[in-house]
């Protein structure tokens, strides 16, 4: 592992422990932090950004998007206790980052995006670098995938102004979902959700955050 990315990983231990009275998690799970070292940031920034692709920061992709902070990955992806044998929604595929963080964790990982552009080059890089349990949707998240449903973990990576209902029903009871809830361009709350076994959901706001915004088709709202 290069140095850098060996730094990243220090980076992320040390934000898990200043962040824990937010988040609860004092140490992010060691296959999640296994996750992190496995998987090259380097290959899913462009170029121009790889002198970047290290630090612990948001970079731009393309389409006025960007690829997340790699300590909100990891805090995120530990958020949802996955198995190995769970099956995961993500809302929001961008670069295919955090899917491919996903993939070494779960079992199946199915992802979503509204950009075209991005969806193919995501599913490209991922086929290339050889992913081969993320299947990606071009469509708008907000509905989910419902014949792939129900999701052991759903994660959305844009922000809304509320919780999609749909993807509330697509959690399985015991599932667990995490999504930045506010204003676009302004200040969002990282929330878990929860759904118990006899479908009673539980929301809990952990800590503020800033990301690029979920964009639906209001017939679907
Ligand atoms: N998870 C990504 C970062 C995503 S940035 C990564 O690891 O690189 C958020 C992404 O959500 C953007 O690519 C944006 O196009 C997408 N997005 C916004 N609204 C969406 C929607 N309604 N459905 C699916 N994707 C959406």
């Amino acid at each position: 592992m290069e140095n850098k990315h060996q730094h990243l990983l220090e980076t992320i231990n040390s934000e898990a422990k200043f962040t824990a009275s937010y988040t609860g998690r004092k140490n992010f799970n060691p296959r999640v932090m296994n996750a992190m070292a496995e998987v090259d940031r380097e290959n899913f920034v462009s170029s121009q950004y790889l002198p970047f692709a290290y630090d612990n920061g948001p970079l731009p992709i393309g389409y006025g998007q960007t690829i997340s902070q790699p300590y909100i990955v990891a805090l995120m992806t530990d958020l949802l206790d996955l198995t190995a044998e769970s099956i995961v929604l993500e809302v929001g595929t961008g670069s295919g980052y955090q899917a491919a963080i996903l993939s070494r964790l779960a079992k199946q990982v199915y992802s979503i995006e509204r950009v075209k552009e991005l969806a193919e080059s995501a599913g490209e890089r991922l086929k290339e670098l050889g992913y081969d349990n993320i299947e990606i949707r071009n469509q708008d998240g907000y509905i989910g995938w419902q014949e792939k449903s129900p999701f052991d973990g759903i994660i959305v990576t844009a922000a809304a102004n509320h919780i999609p209902p749909s993807l509330i029903e697509q959690l399985i009871p015991g599932g667990r979902m995490v999504i930045p809830i506010g204003l676009p361009h302004m200040y969002q709350e990282l929330m878990l959700l929860t759904k118990d076994e006899d479908g009673t959901t539980h929301t809990e706001s952990l800590l503020g955050v800033a990301f690029v915004p979920l964009i639906t088709d209001e017939k679907n709202e």
